[in-house]
């Protein structure tokens, strides 16, 4: 068993908490959740404390005196106190299996009998997801193939399935989230081994770098 090393950020982890990411961002981060009790920790303190500050703006349920104490405690330690920096802690990965919450959208747990789609960039395969809200999707990148390279125009979450890459921010493998934000431009490349397998959830489209990918981007359709 190995470690997970690459989390969603404290504020992904408040906002899930807090319902207020869009559908496919929350999809990423809850299949995350079922392999890693560390980021479950995160949210369920984000939900106490929310439900702390709900509380504590009710005039009718709590005394002002109880509020005001409540409100200084915030302002004084912040979230911090609630939320503790990721810690290298020991979870379990999934081997190789389909989280539980992508099994009710994809009516199966099979990946490799899914319906790829290939795409003009080589190497590249997709299945686009339909959440309801941004856009979710399956990346396969074929072994030692890379992406091109991109930035997004909004948030990012990339949770690996399977297999693993690497680009300038780091290796991820499997059950590890990629947490950017539009202004990191990468380009993952597949490990050697073995395709990649990732889901992807944005809250707008990827932004390609160059002329040519610029080109390619309707036809790609990413
Ligand atoms: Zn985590």
């Amino acid at each position: 068993m190995s470690q997970i090393e690459h989390h969603p950020t404290q504020e992904t982890l408040l906002s899930y908490a807090a319902g207020s990411l869009p559908a496919s961002l929350a999809l990423v981060v809850g299949c995350h959740l079922q392999y890693c009790q560390q980021c479950r920790s995160g949210v369920s303190a984000g939900e106490a404390l929310g439900a702390g500050l709900m509380v504590a703006l009710s005039p009718q349920a709590l005394s002002s005196r109880a509020r005001e104490s409540v409100l200084a405690r915030l302002d004084e330690q912040g979230a911090d106190e609630f939320i503790q920096e990721p810690k290298s802690v020991l979870v379990s990965r999934p081997q190789g299996s389909v989280p539980r919450l992508l099994q009710g959208l994809l009516q199966q747990d099979n990946l490799d009998a899914l319906p790829w789609k290939r795409t003009i960039a080589p190497g590249l395969k997709q299945i686009v997801l339909n959440c309801g809200e941004g856009d979710v999707r399956l990346l396969r990148i074929s072994a030692g193939k890379k992406m091109p390279v991109h930035s997004h125009g909004g948030s990012e979450l990339t949770m690996i399935l399977r297999g693993g890459y690497s680009d300038n921010v780091g290796k991820f493998n499997m059950g590890d989230v990629a947490d950017l934000e539009s202004s990191v431009e990468h380009q993952p490349m597949a490990d050697s081994d073995e395709d990649c397998i990732c889901l992807a959830g944005m809250d707008a489209p990827l932004v390609f770098k160059g002329w040519l990918a610029r080109l390619i981007q309707p036809i790609v359709g990413m």
